[in-house]
């Protein structure tokens, strides 16, 4: 995705050969017009698909995942890091490590918004080792959903993440695939 990539080039700061910081327009500010885009290049990707939900991650996946649902005609359910004092039912849980904070952490969706007759699209922000992927889909195998596939938005190919999931045989599509952040510089694949 062309405009990706250039809000990338433009606006991403390389803090090492593993990290991109986009917290201009993905992680801190957001650019509500690039999302609006994004969630468009999803839902033209994931058409006819049969999706019923979009699974994310909070807080960075949440405003890919609700522009996508929100031109998909489809809710989009969040998987809650932190035990609220308001989720007090059972819950769908799964463990993930977190790349950036480096980790484990409990993630959790209530099996009233989750279900056996949904087919989930799960977006996320980026895709790196795919632990986060990986937790949300037990969440979405344990509620005995479907899984049409994975909409990333920053796909660092060099890590673990989509080989794994390839391996899978999950579809997973990503709107820029970044093959290197070697030299403090972005390098995509295509
Ligand atoms: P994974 O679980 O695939 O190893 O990592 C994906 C998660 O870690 C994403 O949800 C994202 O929040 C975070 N993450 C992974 N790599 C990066 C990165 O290079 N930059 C930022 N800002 N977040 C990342």
């Amino acid at each position: 995705m062309h405009a990706l990539q250039q809000k990338i080039r433009e606006e991403g700061i390389v803090l090492s050969e593993q990290v991109l910081k986009v917290d201009a327009f993905l992680n801190h500010q957001i650019d509500p017009q690039l999302m609006h885009a994004i969630g468009a290049e999803f839902a033209r990707r994931f058409e006819g698909t049969g999706v019923t939900k979009i699974v994310t991650l909070e807080a960075s996946g949440i405003a890919p995942a609700v522009m996508t649902g929100l031109i998909m005609g489809v809710p989009v359910i969040f998987a809650r890091k932190h035990a609220s004092l308001t989720l007090t039912e059972h819950l769908l849980v799964a463990e993930v490590y977190s790349f950036t904070k480096q980790h484990n952490s409990m993630v959790a969706i209530s099996p009233r918004h989750l279900g056996a007759d949904d087919h989930v699209l799960i977006i996320d922000d980026f895709l790196a080792n795919g632990r986060a992927a990986q937790a949300l889909i037990s969440i979405i195998q344990q509620a005995g959903a479907t899984l049409a596939g994975l909409g990333i938005v920053i796909e660092k190919s060099f890590q673990a993440g989509r080989a794994e999931l390839d391996a899978q045989g999950y579809r997973v599509e990503s709107l820029a695939r970044v093959s290197s952040l070697a030299s403090g510089r972005v390098t995509f694949l295509d």
